[in-house]
């Protein structure tokens, strides 16, 4: 079982910031800005290419109350999926990070092309 899964069943605890029968969100273990939240469906799915665009369209509602809750949703936010190994996913179950609080850089270049810009 994934790490993910394992938080959804309780065996790994969370800090939870929103739930519902088919999502949960809580806040990273490393985060990367001063919010960072992570949003997860809770039925195993290992990546953004493979996830159901219906799952992702009660995921939109979702996030966008997770937003909300954090105090985000006005001030701005960055939503980002890493998919696969050049996306840099470490976790392989869908997740989608919620970064805020501050403003954000664009940092995520490919390093190859940030020399030429
Ligand atoms: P990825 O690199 O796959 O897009 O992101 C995985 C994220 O999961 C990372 O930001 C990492 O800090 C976070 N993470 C890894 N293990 C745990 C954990 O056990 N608990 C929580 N809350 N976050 C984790
Ligand atoms: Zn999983």
């Amino acid at each position: 079982m994934c790490i993910f899964c394992k938080i959804v069943i309780g065996e790994i605890p969370n800090n939870t910031v929103h739930e519902n029968d088919n999502f949960l969100a809580f806040h990273d273990l490393y985060p990367k800005a001063p919010i960072h939240i992570l949003i997860i469906p809770k039925e195993h799915v290992d990546c953004f290419q493979n996830v159901p665009s219906g799952t992702m369209a009660k995921l939109t509602t979702f996030a966008q109350e997770v937003a909300t809750k954090v105090g985000v949703d006005k001030s701005g936010y960055r939503l980002i999926t890493n998919n696969g190994d050049d996306g840099g996913q470490e976790v392989h179950h869908l997740h989608f990070h919620m970064l805020g609080g501050g403003k954000l850089k664009w940092g995520h270049l490919h390093d190859e092309t940030r020399k030429s810009l």
